[in-house]
C-alpha cells in the first residue's frame, strides 16, 4: 500500500514538473478549446504570441507538448479559495467527473476560464447555487486523473491508470437494477454477485491491485458500459461474477467459467478460475466453455473470465449460493484466481 502511494507521489511530481514546462503554451493552444463557448473569457486566453513561440520549438518536441496538451482540463480558481474547498468525484462506469468548489460567490462561473482538451471532454454542464460551483464533465472513454493546483488554476489531468498502479483489473458483478437474472424463491442472482463481489473487495482492498468496479451497489451500467470500463482502463483481467441456471434439470451443478476462444491469455485465466473457486467452493468443476456469444466476453480486449458459480437451479447449491460463508469462499477463490494470474505473469 505505502509503494503504491510512494509511486503515486513520484508520478504526480513528474506531472508538476511538466507542468511547469508546459505553462507557457497551455493557454494558447488551439487544441485547448474554450468549453464554455459561450463565455467571454475565450479570449483571454487567445496568447497569440505565445502560440508563435511554441511553433518556433523542434517539430519533434512540439508534437510531444501536443500530446502533452490534450490530456489537460484547466479550472481558473478564485484567489481565496483552498484546496480544501475544492471535491472531486469521478464516475468511471460513467465516464463522469464532478467538481465542487465551495466559498465562491455567484459570479465565479462567468468570470473563471475553463480550458480544457476537446479529444476527452464531450459535455460539459455547470452551475451555482448556494456559494458553490458545480461543474460535471462528460468524458469520452473512463480515465483515470490526477489534480495538481497551480498557481489560481485547478489542473485535472487524463492518464491511463497504468500510468500510476502496476496492476489493474476491473471486477464486474453480473446484472444489477432492473435486470435481476435468474432467480429463485425471491432470490436474486444480482443480490449473490453483489454480494460475492463486496468479499471481493475486503479481500482486494487490503492488496496492491488497484480495482475498477463496474458496480458496488444495485445500478445496471449496460454491457458496454461494463466491458469498456476494463477495455478503455486497460486492465490486466477483467472478471465478471454471474449465478448458472439449468431450466431442464434440477442436476446440474458445479463451477463453470466462460471465456473468449479468441484469446488465449482469456482462456488461461478462466481455466484459473474455474479451478480455484472449485477448490475453495468444494463444487464440481465443469472447466471453461465459449463464451464468445456473449457481449462483455465477446468485446473484451483484455483477458477475461466470466465465472459462473454455481446453479441456482440445483437444490444444494441453491441453499449454498444463499449462505454468507459460500459466498464468502467464492471471493477467496476467485481472489486467488487473480494473484495466481498475475504470479504467473511475472514469471512468463
Ligand atoms: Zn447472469
Amino acid at each position: 500500500m505505502k509503494d503504491r502511494q510512494a509511486q503515486r507521489l513520484a508520478v504526480l511530481s513528474v506531472i508538476i514538473s511538466s507542468i511547469v514546462v508546459f505553462t507557457f503554451f497551455v493557454v494558447s493552444k488551439e487544441e485547448f478549446v474554450k468549453l464554455a463557448e459561450a463565455k467571454e473569457t475565450v479570449t483571454t486566453f487567445a496568447g497569440m504570441s505565445l502560440y508563435e513561440n511554441l511553433e518556433t520549438i523542434a517539430d519533434e518536441r512540439r508534437m510531444e507538448i501536443e500530446a502533452e496538451l490534450r490530456q489537460y482540463l484547466r479550472v481558473g480558481l478564485p484567489d481565496n479559495i483552498k484546496e480544501s474547498d475544492v471535491k472531486m468525484e469521478a464516475d468511471y462506469v460513467k465516464r463522469s467527473l464532478k467538481i465542487e468548489i465551495s466559498n465562491v460567490d455567484p459570479s465565479y462561473l462567468d468570470n473563471s476560464p475553463i480550458v480544457g482538451s476537446c479529444n476527452h471532454i464531450v459535455d460539459m454542464n455547470w452551475r451555482y447555487e448556494a456559494g458553490k460551483a458545480y461543474i460535471e464533465l462528460e468524458l469520452d472513454a473512463a480515465s483515470e486523473y490526477t489534480v495538481n493546483y497551480e498557481n489560481d488554476q485547478l489542473v485535472v489531468k487524463f492518464i491511463s491508470p497504468k500510468e500510476i498502479y502496476d496492476k489493474v483489473i476491473v471486477v464486474d458483478a453480473g446484472h444489477g437494477g432492473n435486470h435481476p437474472g435468474t432467480n429463485r424463491n425471491g432470490i436474486l442472482e444480482k443480490d449473490i454477485t453483489l454480494d460475492i463481489i463486496l468479499y471481493l473487495k475486503e479481500l482486494l482492498d487490503d492488496s496492491d491491485i488497484k480495482v475498477y468496479y463496474t458496480r458496488e451497489d444495485d445500478s445496471n451500467p449496460s454491457f458496454d458500459e461494463r466491458v469498456q470500463l476494463a477495455n478503455q482502463m486497460d486492465a490486466d483481467y477483467f472478471v465478471s461474477v454471474h449465478i448458472n441456471a439449468d431450466e431442464h434439470s434440477r442436476e446440474s451443478n458445479g463451477t463453470e467459467v466462460l471465456y473468449y476462444t479468441a484469446d488465449e491469455r482469456s482462456r488461461k485465466f478462466a481455466q484459473l478460475c474455474t479451478d480455484k473457486v472449485s477448490a475453495v467452493l468444494n463444487s464440481r468443476n465443469r472447466g471453461i466453455s465459449d463464451g464468445d456469444s456473449i457481449y462483455i466476453v465477446r468485446n473484451a480486449k483484455v483477458p477475461v473470465a466470466l465465472i459462473e458459480v454455481g446453479f441456482i437451479s440445483n437444490n444444494t447449491e441453491f441453499h449454498l449460493l444463499c449462505s454468507d460463508s459460500y459466498k464468502k469462499k467464492a471471493a477467496e477463490g476467485i481472489y486467488q484466481a487473480i494473484l495466481e494470474a498475475y504470479e504467473n505473469k511475472t514469471e512468463n
